[in-house]
């Protein structure tokens, strides 16, 4: 279990020094159907993990927060460490570090930047509709392919993705970009009520397919897998080969933990679309975050036999942090440094 638990370790949000002392009081950039922006101004962008196990050494995140607003997501956290208690500000309180692009270029200066791998949107999707705005995650695409010795890994449920095609066909010709799209479920209405305002998987499978084509090495990320809805074998084995049908060439996947952020959302959820299902998650989860080591070793084993007998290469060690479900908030965001906000 400890290595188990150790996959799942990953950095914050890169944010560091970087929180406005009372976000609340934050000039807010834009508002959009209900969500407002606000700039978060960061000094580094550029997060180092420390967990051995992750096969990357930075993290970056170009948001915090996430209007997709997955019912499981564990990034919760982030808002709650910023005093906003109440989840739905994780969806509608969006913070844009939109200065994110240069703060990278000062830092891997700094750093000595040496091309050790990169995960883009461990936290919050790089892709969300905030991008569409502020074209935070495009700045920092064009700033790092300045790197000739770059390894970057994406992960998004969007299929805004598709608008950065060539720059990602580019940076796959030198081997440098992996794109994973992180799918649980072929199921459209099931997934419409856990991740309500993302991409449906089919849209998800098409922007793949996409990019394969274009070139661009793409992976599925089944994570999380929750026990009792989408953990059948053979829902798994159609999501995987419907993935592998769209070009996926890599399978990552994790069983569902749950942290008491995640908790404050995903059981009204539960309580909502399968109350019969209360009694037996309180049961997984009555021990810790993490469900039974036997229930992971086997979930874990059914994928890696699925993942061979289609051919997609599976590991256990991480190219990918799946936003949302395999960085839990095991390092608090740093306080506050300096509030320096600047109006839309
Ligand atoms: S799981 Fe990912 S896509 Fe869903 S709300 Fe969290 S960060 Fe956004």
């Amino acid at each position: 279990m400890a290595a188990q638990q150790a996959l799942f370790m990953a950095a914050g949000d890169g944010s560091r020094g970087s929180l406005p002392r009372t976000p609340r009081q934050a000039e807010v950039a834009a508002r959009r159907n209900g969500v407002e922006y606000v700039e978060l101004p960061c000094r580094t962008l550029l997060n180092k993990t420390t967990n051995p196990h992750l096969s990357f050494t930075w993290t970056i995140n170009p948001y915090r927060g996430c209007e997709f607003g997955c019912a499981y997501c564990y990034a919760r956290y982030t808002h709650e460490f910023m005093g906003y208690d109440d989840p739905a500000n994780f969806e509608r309180r969006i913070f844009v570090k939109t200065n994110a692009a240069p703060a990278l270029a000062r830092q891997a200066r700094a750093q000595h930047f040496d091309g050790r791998p990169i995960a883009l949107g461990t936290a919050t999707d790089p892709y969300q509709p905030a991008e569409r705005l502020f074209r935070v995650t495009r700045g920092i695409l064009e700033t790092l392919r300045r790197y000739p010795k770059l390894r970057l890994s994406i992960v998004t449920k969007s299929a805004l993705v598709k608008r950065d095609t060539a720059l990602l066909a580019e940076l796959a010709r030198r081997g440098a970009v992996t794109v994973g799209f992180t799918i649980i479920t072929l199921d459209r209405r099931l997934a419409r009520t856990l991740e309500p305002r993302a991409a449906t998987p089919q849209r998800r499978l098409r922007t793949m397919r996409h990019l394969h084509d274009a070139g661009v090495p793409v992976a599925l990320l089944v994570s999380p897998i929750l026990p009792h809805l989408t953990d059948a074998a053979a829902d798994l084995e159609r999501l995987i080969i419907a993935a592998r049908q769209a070009g996926a060439a890599t399978l990552r996947c994790n069983p569902l933990w749950l942290s008491s952020s995640s908790r404050k959302t995903f059981f009204p959820w539960l309580r909502q679309h399968f109350p019969q299902l209360l009694p037996a998650y309180r049961r997984i989860y009555s021990q810790g975050m993490y469900q039974s080591e036997a229930y992971i070793t086997r979930v874990t084993s059914l994928m890696a036999r699925l993942a061979a007998k289609h051919g997609l290469a599976y590991g256990t060690a991480d190219e990918f942090a799946p936003e949302g479900n395999e960085a839990p908030g095991t390092e608090a965001p740093p306080q506050p440094q300096q509030l320096t906000l600047a109006g839309s």
